[in-house]
């Protein structure tokens, strides 16, 4: 991670709950600033309205509005580089691939440890920045 700016993470989930615990655990590897939606509605609102991007964005898959699938179609319009963490529960486990072939680079299923989520968020972090 870069040691000078603090990495922009978007956290997209109808619970907030969800989000602060995603928020805790981000905060445990250095410097990050977040934006939050509660469905995908409001997370194209937050993109839109941070045109300096955001460095990781988690994308919950069942949401009200716009579920998380439509969400990442979406995104993937226009940006097809910002690393996107589909989450997901066992339940959904099968919409796991219909992420991925949206664009999702990765996922993790619920519930999910802090050490868990972080190894994910690294993995994400590296495969993309071996990509680009
Ligand atoms: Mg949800």
């Amino acid at each position: 991670m870069n040691k000078e700016s603090p990495m922009h993470v978007l956290l997209v989930d109808d619970s907030s709950m969800m989000r602060s615990l995603q928020k805790r655990a981000l905060t445990t590897i250095g410097d990050v600033t977040f934006a939050e939606a509660g469905d995908g509605v409001e997370a194209l609102t937050a993109i839109s309205a941070h045109p300096e991007g955001f460095q990781l964005i988690f994308v919950d898959c069942n949401m009200p509005n716009m579920d998380g699938i439509t969400l990442v179609k979406r995104i993937r319009a226009s940006d097809k580089v910002t690393p996107i963490v589909m989450v997901t529960t066992e339940g959904e486990k099968k919409r796991v691939i219909e992420a991925i072939k949206a664009g999702a680079n990765n996922y993790i299923v619920k519930p999910f440890t802090t050490e868990a989520f972080i190894e994910r968020v690294k993995l994400t972090l590296v495969l993309r920045s071996i990509a680009a």
